[in-house]
């Protein structure tokens, strides 16, 4: 596997329309990999009682205390994050946001904490409207999301762990509970045939599905379940479901799972199954 920057201009050369995306993405990325911040998720209920919630299909955030060492570190992280993009001068709109952004920081230092809790449990930022005022909402969640990914990882591992000998059939994240964004069908290395990985749309958890089945409405009728190729990609597709009428992105290749997973990398997949008549099942993240 390259190096991520050439995977990126790769993936940018054949799709030069996400350019702008994918410099925020690119900025953010460096922000969270360079950052002292430490990632360290700590909510540990034991054991015992984590593998009976997940047995439940209760996600691990919704069944633990919501962890405090975790959301100090995505605010840290979060604050990194907007000061580099405020840095990084990508566009008028982002710059206006990331300024704003410092601003009501400096004015409220205990901001960034209160909007990461409020996103990890609401997916929200009602409660800071008043100090969030002129700044994008889905740009806040959106960056605050990203820097969670990374605070949250330590217990991503954990709870991928777990589910090696749990297994979680269920169409939405272990972790967070969110719906996923993108599929990915892989070999197995056992040569047993294909399987299916989902990925969250907000903690980007990864975790194994079904291979076969809408994740949004559970419907598996096969002759409900079609799939859109696309002539000149033939490493994505998308599976729509005629039941719920959702789709889900997915990758069939191997190799560039960082960016081909990553759900921005595929928004002109987005738009084609909304053109022909499919809605994005779980939270539309900003730019995507
Ligand atoms: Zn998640
Ligand atoms: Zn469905």
């Amino acid at each position: 596997m390259g190096t991520m920057e050439a995977e990126l201009k790769n993936w940018l050369k054949k799709r030069p329309y996400l350019g702008e995306i994918a410099g925020l993405h690119r900025i953010i990325t460096a922000t969270v990999e360079q950052s002292a911040v430490s990632a360290t998720g700590n909510a540990d209920p034991g054991e015992e009682r984590t593998v009976k919630e997940l047995e439940k299909g209760i996600p691990f955030l919704r069944a633990a205390q919501t962890d405090g060492g975790a959301v100090e570190s995505a605010a840290g992280l979060f604050k990194e994050i907007i000061d580099a993009l405020a840095a990084a001068s990508l566009t008028e709109k982002i710059d206006d946001y990331a300024r704003l952004m410092q601003r009501a920081f400096e004015k409220e230092p205990a901001l960034p904490e209160q909007i990461i809790a409020e996103v990890l449990e609401k997916n929200s930022v009602e409660g800071s409207k008043a100090a969030l005022e002129g700044i994008d909402e889905g740009f806040v969640i959106f960056a605050a999301w990203r820097a969670l990914a990374r605070a949250l990882q330590p217990l991503q591992e954990r709870v991928a762990e777990l589910l090696e000998k749990h297994l979680w059939r269920r169409g939405y994240c272990p972790v967070c509970g969110h719906l996923p964004a993108v599929g990915h069908l892989l070999h197995t290395e056992k040569g047993q045939g294909r399987e299916r990985d989902l990925v969250c749309g907000c903690c980007q958890m990864k975790w194994r599905y079904k291979r076969i089945g809408c994740p949004y409405c559970g419907n598996s009728t096969q002759k409900q379940l079609k799939i859109i190729g696309l002539d000149d990609e033939p490493d994505l597709r998308i599976d729509t479901c005629d039941q719920c009428k959702s789709y889900l992105k997915t990758y069939t290749g191997e190799g560039n799972e960082r960016i081909a997973l990553a759900d921005w990398s595929t928004l002109h997949l987005d738009l084609i199954a909304r053109k022909q008549g499919f809605k994005r099942a779980g939270y539309q993240m900003y730019g995507v």
